[in-house]
């Protein structure tokens, strides 16, 4: 499987990646976004006036609720960031934000491989046995151009800290953390 635009699995990606992006007011504006399209369908399909056929109508319906779920999920997440950060404030001049853009620096594939998940290229990508179900074939792949990584069966996916976070069950400083212990950092001081 490649990443081909406008197909399903890769707008799914690229919608994660907004999501996981974005800064706390963009993701207030993709959820109101996201709310009036769901309100607007819901309302087609109560008044029966659609110009597609009802399923897709009922598909466009489901698709904008899981990622309405995916921004609510995100959200949840920055919060428990923030409250973990609050109760461990740790050093004050802790600069997270600098910290989380050099990570992106970091060269995915052999930090996930640092991380015990070896990858194999193929085409465009790299796959690996996704380490989180129990799998034959490789569903996981890792773009390089974008620094993120995607499994197609389970469809967890995200950048570098959010793979440390899932492996080891932190939230996203946590990891973060983990992650320069093991990592070499371009441009930061070990
Ligand atoms: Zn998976």
């Amino acid at each position: 499987m490649t990443i081909t635009i406008g197909d399903p699995s890769t707008r799914r990606l690229l919608q994660r990646v907004a999501v996981e992006r974005a800064t706390d007011l963009e993701l207030v504006a993709i959820e109101a976004e996201l709310s009036v399209e769901l309100a607007l369908l819901r309302g087609d399909l109560a008044a029966n006036d659609f110009s597609d056929d009802e399923p897709t109508v009922r598909n466009g319906i489901a698709y904008i609720e899981h990622q309405l779920e995916a921004v609510a999920r995100q959200a949840e997440r920055r919060l428990r960031a923030r409250r973990w950060m609050t109760a461990f404030p740790g050093d004050p001049h802790e600069d997270f934000q600098t910290r989380f853009d050099a990570m992106r620096r970091v060269d995915i594939v052999e930090a996930i491989q640092t991380l015990g998940v070896p990858l194999k290229k193929r085409g465009r990508e790299w796959w690996a046995i996704c380490p989180f179900h129990h799998e034959k074939t490789p569903s996981l792949a890792v773009n390089i151009e974008k620094d993120v990584w995607h499994c197609h069966s389970c469809h967890r996916g995200g950048d570098l800290v959010t793979f440390a976070a899932e492996r080891y069950h932190l939230n996203a400083v946590e990891a973060l953390r983990f992650l320069e212990e093991i990592i070499d950092v371009p441009g930061v001081a070990a």
